[in-house]
Parts: C-alpha cells; sequence; structure tokens
C-alpha cells in the first residue's frame, strides 16, 4: 500500500534510535518543513537537534530531503552537520535516488522520515523505502496545508500501523 507508512511518530526525537539500529538501519531520509522544523521557525528543537547528534554519533547517516529551496535547506542542514537534497519534488523518486547516494546505504538499511502522506510517504514507497510518518508541527500551517490534512486524515482513519 503506497500510503501505508510503517510505523508513526509524535516528534522526531521521539523515534528510538536503538531500535533503528537493532533492526539494521543505517541511514535516515529526513523531511525538513514540518518534520524537523516547525513553520515559520528558524531552526530544529534543542531535542531535535540533539537526536540527530545522538543518531550520528552512534553511526547513522542523515540526509535532509526537502521539497524547499537551498538557501533555508542548507542553513539547517548545515547547522546540524548533515548533508541534504534540496528541491526534491517529492513524492517523484529522483531526490530519493540522490539521498541514498549521499548516505550509501542500501533501501533495506534505510528509513524515511517526513509529516506528509502525500510526499514524504508516497515518495518512500514508490521507491520501496519503509517510512516512519510525525505528526506536523503545531497548528500555525500554511493554510494550503490544511486541506492536505484533511485528505490525510481520511487515508490514515482507523488505521492500525
Ligand atoms: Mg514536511
Amino acid at each position: 500500500m503506497l500510503l501505508r507508512p510503517d510505523r508513526l511518530a509524535r516528534r522526531v526525537y521521539e523515534i528510538p534510535l536503538e531500535e533503528l539500529i537493532a533492526a539494521g538501519i543505517r541511514g535516515l531520509i529526513i523531511d525538513l518543513d514540518n518534520t524537523l522544523v516547525g513553520y515559520r521557525q528558524q531552526r530544529p528543537s534543542d531535542e531535535d537537534a540533539a537526536w540527530v547528534a545522538a543518531a550520528l554519533a552512534r553511526g547513522l547517516r542523515i540526509v535532509i530531503v526537502s521539497n524547499n529551496v537551498q538557501g533555508w535547506v542548507s542553513e539547517v542542514a548545515g547547522g546540524l552537520k548533515i548533508s541534504f537534497v534540496h528541491k526534491a519534488a517529492k513524492p517523484l523518486p529522483r531526490a530519493f535516488g540522490k539521498a541514498l547516494q549521499l548516505l550509501g546505504t542500501t533501501r533495506d538499511q534505510t528509513m524515511v522520515v517526513g509529516d506528509q502522506l502525500f510526499t514524504d510517504v508516497l515518495g518512500a514507497k514508490l521507491c520501496g523505502l519503509k517510512v516512519i510518518l510525525t505528526e506536523p508541527f503545531g497548528p500555525r500551517e500554511h493554510p494550503a496545508m490544511r486541506l492536505l490534512r484533511f485528505f490525510e486524515r481520511l487515508f490514515l482513519r482507523g488505521r492500525q500501523v
């Protein structure tokens, strides 16, 4: 099922690193907007930044894959000392392929993390990648996102993942 996440997490920093590592995950492809950084925020929270640092310290590789423009994406990625793919055009597969190259991991060793069904989850599944769907940051989202969220809730309703 192309719109079915492999698991759910409230926030990025709540994803248990030891479980990922035990499951053979070696690389993470993480969305930026509303996954690592909230709407109109400048940088990740201390908790999320600490989670990224802990993941890197445990030997996980991380790349941000964002549909956003380069300046913003490279600024956040640079602060976290990780690489990035900008203007990713998710759910199209090209950026995920590029991210896999940057990570140097196989599909089986890689987990996508993102807040949107129709970009992050669909994109991951089109590439044969596992994906964790996070809850989007806060209620202060761009108005256009609210319509998408409505459809996401329709798809997720009653589903146990
Ligand atoms: Mg997002």
